[in-house]
């Protein structure tokens, strides 16, 4: 529930907003009441000590937060923090002016402070706004559900499955669910980025988070609000944060010894000089410099950031990244191995012939459609839709065994079917025939003796060859296609694509060996979850089609595709690189102005002023560089 209130709590806003105006609020008065006691200083001859009162108004005014965690950071034993080593610094240049023979510093101090709290409070702008990129994919949550018992408003969670909703035209999809009555046509923008709606009519799913633009639809609920894709994907992006990339590991290590070795370095400056005959007023100002350079909230703030938005806008684009992690792989894959079915084909399969032998067509589609029953295999649907009488006609299906990669074996009414590939058949000793048909080939042996053949085909996907030469272009030399189907098949596909090697007629098995014999340099398997999760797991990342809802490829991948299309592979692998370039270039725009001041601190170039803009001015840079990422 916590997590929940991070991203989309109404509550946490409000709260956030007050506080962003406070500051604000503060951050003028004080940049008012330092200008005011510049005046004064210029006025009035003031005695040091009246002065210091004078400025220490706008001081405390804009800084007591500051001080306030810096105190308790001391007292929690962690002191090397920003508010730390701005309380010092910005202390240390007040003290300064009663040095004998030093020149006040009050002014520097005060907007040391005042632009230490307009870094932050752009930060918390930055952070609000990609938050935000992430709540508009949140817009996907859906607010009530409207039960058509009684018409009724309740919470989404409070539907149970079974229940009958009414979806009206502007509204979102609260619940996953299949048209009873009505047609219309669904935005599915938010969930994949794909602006063309999609129409949708009686028997058809419905995915929670789409918008229904046009008719009434009446929907049976088909899971529970929990288990809804919305929910899905809402938990997926938030729990995105605490897979850490490369990078932000890198610079959190980095800032903790980082910090106080800088810190060390400031006292060292202030004494060592000071010993051998220096002035102490100028050794000291010089170190005070160096810790309001050392403050690593550039680096801190804007990588996380960097990732944060990397993520969100591939999100936008139907791009559900698990992880941060997963774009320092993503920017690095070199071979791109496809399933075939239901990735770079549609895996919808149509039957284009029937060959029976000793029995007619109709049995024969009969038996094929009954042993497929509960297959959740593209090539099942297929079957069952070729005949459509089969969940009517009463026969009753049992045993049913599903043999990955080969078909299934079941029991319709007495007889024991098996329908499948060649490889099924010579498995139970069944005499097969080849057929001159181009296509997939489904063999159908009753108790063991050879019935005939079913012939269907698959289309390949309208971007699949835009996919396979948008991946080559980007750099990606081996497109590789494993798939169990026969290897005519495989061929025609292989050839149309482009792709670079093909393997086919695999088992799963065989799919998870050849991947791991590919392995090497970075490998993104990409499959539709159906049968290929083990090879999801086993790649360097694992992309999944989402065929927006299908469960197994949410939960076995890294990377969901939500619409569905291989060329968002190249896509996706675009943003991981521009992510991590962008990362790196926060770095060593930070890393680089910081060590430049840092050596004209110490040679007593630098002021006071350069080494505020070497710490917020990088910050703000940094931050706003960062947030490039968002966009396209
Ligand atoms: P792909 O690699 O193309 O996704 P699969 O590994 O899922 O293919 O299946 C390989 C082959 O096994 C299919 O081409 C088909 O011949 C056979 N097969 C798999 N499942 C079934 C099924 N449910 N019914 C009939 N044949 C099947
Ligand atoms: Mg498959």
């Amino acid at each position: 529930m916590e997590k929940n209130c991070e991203y989309c709590g109404e509550h946490e806003h409000h709260h956030e907003e007050h506080n962003t105006r406070e500051q604000l609020r503060l951050i003028v008065i004080s940049a008012v009441l330092l200008v005011g006691a510049v005046i004064v200083e210029h006025q009035l001859a003031l005695p040091t000590w009246q002065l210091l009162l004078v400025y220490l108004v706008p001081y405390l005014i804009i800084g007591h937060d500051t001080l306030k965690e810096a105190a308790e950071g001391l007292l929690e034993g962690e002191p090397f923090n920003e508010h730390f080593l701005m309380s010092i610094a910005t202390i240390g240049a007040l003290c300064i002016g009663f040095l004998p023979g030093a020149e006040t510093q009050f002014p520097e101090a005060v907007f040391v402070m005042l632009f230490f709290q307009v870094g932050e409070l752009f930060e918390g702008y930055a952070e609000g706004k990609s938050r935000d990129s992430i709540a508009h994919l949140m817009e996907i949550k859906p607010d009530y559900a409207t039960l058509a018992d009684g018409d009724k408003r309740v919470k989404p969670d409070e539907v149970k499955v079974g229940d009958v909703i009414v979806i009206r035209p502007g509204e979102r999809v609260p619940l996953d669910g299949v048209i009873i009555d009505g047609t219309s046509a669904l935005n599915t923008v938010a969930l994949t980025g794909e602006s063309l709606p999609r129409d949708v009519a009686e028997d058809d799913e419905v995915i929670s988070g789409c918008v229904n633009l046009s008719g009434v639809l009446r929907v049976r609920v088909t899971k529970p609000y929990g288990e809804s894709t919305v929910s899905k994907i809402i938990k997926l992006v938030e729990d995105a944060g605490e897979h850490k990339s490369q990078s932000e590991t890198f610079i959190t290590r980095f800032a903790r010894i980082y910090t106080p070795i800088v810190v060390f370095a400031a006292i060292a400056l202030a004494i060592v000089p000071t010993l051998l005959g220096g002035a102490f007023s100028t050794w000291l100002y010089r170190a005070l410099m160096f810790l309001v350079v050392s403050c690593p909230c550039a680096l801190v703030i804007s990588v996380p950031l960097t990732f944060f938005g990397g993520i969100g806008g591939a999100s936008r684009r139907g791009i559900l990244i698990k992880g941060a992690n997963y774009l320092d792989v993503l920017a690095k894959v070199r071979t791109v191995v496809f399933d075939k079915t239901g990735t770079l084909t549609h895996g919808q399969f149509a039957v284009t012939a029937v060959h029976p032998e000793a029995i007619d067509d109709h049995q024969l589609l009969h038996l094929a459609a009954h042993v497929e029953h509960f297959s959740t295999h593209p090539i099942g649907a297929a079957l069952r839709d070729a005949f459509p009488d089969e969940a009517t006609d009463g026969c009753e299906v049992s045993d049913v065994r599903e043999m990955a990669g080969q078909g299934i074996i079941a029991k319709v009414g007495e007889r024991e079917v098996a329908v499948g590939n060649t490889k099924l058949m010579d498995a139970i000793g069944a005499k097969w025939h080849d057929c001159h048909h181009t296509g997939t080939i489904i063999h159908v042996a009753i108790n063991g003796t050879y019935a005939g053949h079913i012939v269907i085909n698959d289309q390949i996907k309208a971007d699949s060859a835009e996919a396979i030469a948008a991946l080559h272009a980007l750099g990606v030399n081996r497109t590789v296609m494993l798939t169990g189907d026969r290897k005519e098949v495989a061929d025609n596909v292989a050839k149309q694509l482009g792709l670079t090697e093909y393997h086919a007629e695999l088992m799963p098995a065989d799919k998870v060996a050849h991947v791991e014999q590919l392995m090497g340099d970075g490998l993104a398997f990409v499959g539709d979850g159906i049968n290929d999760a083990p090879v999801l797991a086993r790649a360097d990342i694992g992309i999944a089609m989402g065929g927006l809802g299908s469960d197994a490829a949410i939960e076995a991948a890294d990377v969901v595709l939500m619409d569905d299309k291989p060329s968002k592979i190249a896509t996706a692998i675009g943003i991981a690189r521009r992510t991590l370039a962008i990362a790196r270039q926060n770095v060593w725009l930070a890393i680089g102005i910081k060590l430049a001041v840092l050596v004209l601190a110490a040679f007593g170039v630098a002021t006071m002023w350069m080494a505020v803009f070497a710490d917020v001015g990088v910050t703000v840079l940094a931050v706003l560089n960062a947030m490039r990422t968002l966009r396209a």
